[in-house]
């Protein structure tokens, strides 16, 4: 059966073998998915032996994304710019194509959620490898600014040079006002509400998490109280990330949004 994975670590948490059964139930197709755990520093040794067993196709999840990006032989040109891959595809000469569809999977959810971002002010908190991957994909959608903070403030800095944005420290934020409010941190995997001022949350739109937590994240929980009009988690970008990746893999698109509604029913 044709083989596929998520490599990652931790990676026992990762609901994307659910996702992409779903994908392939819906889409008549018979695939095997697993998750596959490599230590820290072998990502290469252990991609290449489940190479050996026949692997198509691979997500990467942290701390990964980088080293996928230099394991790949050819990138995408979303995956080049973002300088990490979520998605290893096999080609027909054995060589492997790396792309990123975290940034595609964002814009999609936030159209599902009828927030277009054109002339839109943009806040996005967090400098990791999510920031990177989505940022992109976020400028094409021609918001009218975009606006970044770290905790780490050099690695915003460093992103925001890369990316011609603007970044400011998290408490320089007092007074200023953003349409979108966007978590890329993983504060909220432990519960941990940022540094952020309250006053943000008063004129905001959307108040989006990139962690998916059933009932709602702290971020989320902390903008809506202080006035910010709708919040959503990022299941709703894993899921449609997911149906980008299956899409490249398979040649055929699933109805995404069809699968985040069964997703959130085992939830
Ligand atoms: P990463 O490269 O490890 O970066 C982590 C980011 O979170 C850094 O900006 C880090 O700040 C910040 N951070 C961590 N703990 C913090 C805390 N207690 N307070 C403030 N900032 C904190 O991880 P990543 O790949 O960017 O992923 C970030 C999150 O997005 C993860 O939770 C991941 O699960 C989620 N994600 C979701 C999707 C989806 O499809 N929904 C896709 C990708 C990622 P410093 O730079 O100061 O360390």
């Amino acid at each position: 059966m044709d083989l596929y994975t998520v490599i990652g670590n931790p990676v026992a948490h990762s609901r994307s073998p659910a996702m992409h059964q779903h994908f392939a139930a819906l889409t008549g197709q018979n695939i095997s998915y697993d998750r596959t755990l490599a230590p820290v520093g072998q990502f290469t040794d252990v991609f290449q032996r489940r190479v050996a067993e026949g692997l198509l196709g691979a997500n990467v999840t942290v701390p990964f994304k980088e080293v996928a990006w230099q394991r790949a032989e050819q990138l995408t040109a979303r995956a080049e710019q973002a300088g990490a891959v979520n998605t290893l595809a096999r080609q027909a000469d054995g060589s492997w194509l790396g792309d990123n569809t975290d940034g595609a999977g964002l814009v999609a959810d936030l159209q599902r959620l009828g927030m277009p971002l054109r002339g839109q002010r943009l806040l996005i908190v967090g400098a990791g490898g999510a920031t990177r991957g989505i940022l992109g994909a976020l400028l094409a959608q021609q918001p009218a600014s975009v606006t970044l903070a770290n905790r780490t403030r050099a690695k915003a800095d460093m992103l925001a040079a890369d990316f011609a944005i603007e970044a400011v420290a998290m408490a320089a934020l007092a007074g200023r006002q953003f349409d979108v409010l966007i978590n890329a941190t993983a504060a909220s995997l432990q519960d941990l509400l940022l540094p952020l001022p309250v006053s943000l949350c008063a004129g905001a739109k959307l108040a989006y998490d990139l962690v998916y937590r059933q009932g709602g994240t702290v971020f989320e929980h902390w903008a809506l109280a202080h006035g910010c009009a709708q919040s959503a988690d990022g299941l709703g970008m894993l899921v449609a990330q997911g149906a980008e990746s299956f899409a490249l893999w398979r040649g055929v698109r699933p109805d995404w949004q069809q699968v985040l509604t069964a997703m959130r029913e085992v939830e």
